[in-house]
């Protein structure tokens, strides 16, 4: 038998030999806890180490897996790059707008034209505020035990996976997501049905997915 306490209520977990370097959730908080190596393995030099026994998170430089829970990555979604052309394209109007302002006076045009050019100003104004808002959000948190999507800027919302319960991670890229390197990243965990976490516009969500696997017992 292995014993160990729970890195969140310290309450006293025991197990079989054989779930060594395996997750077990704690009876008394829920937390989900590494099992430590058994006392009773030898742990021999050239033997080929277990996949599960390897912590590859702390192999490749982040956050161990082992160990209390600790954020790892906090992404927002993106503010230009996930609508390059149109944010763009709205920058220009921006310009031309207050060109425009500037223009109707020295050259004594009349005021009537600022009809045309007040609302270029404030509508792309407008626009670029509100894709800031949209940005904020939502957002991903990758701790060492578990995805959450945050949603909401005033009433917070939040939904989880726990990675050891993910079934599949998915990206996905238009075309013009592709060239500006961001995507959509999708989570489905064995409990349902369906991707249940969901988030668009996040930057080289290959990379997020990538992280997320690390703390995955694959
Ligand atoms: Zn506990």
């Amino acid at each position: 038998m292995i014993r160990f306490n729970c890195d969140k209520c310290d309450m006293e977990i025991e197990v079989e030999d054989d779930l060594t370097g395996t997750k077990h959730e704690c009876l008394g908080c829920g937390d989900i806890n590494r099992v430590p190596l058994a006392d009773s393995i030898p742990l021999v030099d050239d033997a080929p180490i277990n996949s599960k026994q390897r912590d590859r998170a702390a192999e490749a430089g982040f956050p161990p897996d082992f160990g209390p829970e600790t954020r790892v990555l906090l992404v927002r979604r993106c503010w230009f790059r996930s609508r390059a052309i149109r944010f763009s394209l709205v920058v220009v109007m921006i310009l031309v707008g207050l060109i425009g302002l500037i223009w109707v006076p020295i050259s004594d045009k009349s005021w009537l034209w600022a009809v045309l050019f007040v609302p270029m100003v404030l509508g792309g104004a407008g626009l670029l505020v509100w894709w800031w808002i949209d940005r904020l959000g939502a957002s991903i948190e990758i701790t060492t035990k578990r995805t959450i999507m945050h949603r909401g800027i005033f009433s917070k919302s939040s939904s989880e996976v726990v990675h050891d319960n993910i079934r599949n991670i998915q990206v996905t890229q238009t075309f013009l997501q592709r060239v500006t390197g961001v995507g959509k990243l999708g989570i489905s965990s064995s409990g349902q049905d369906g991707v249940e976490l969901q988030v668009n516009h996040l930057k080289d969500p290959d990379n997020l997915r990538k992280i997320i696997d690390l703390y995955r017992p694959l």
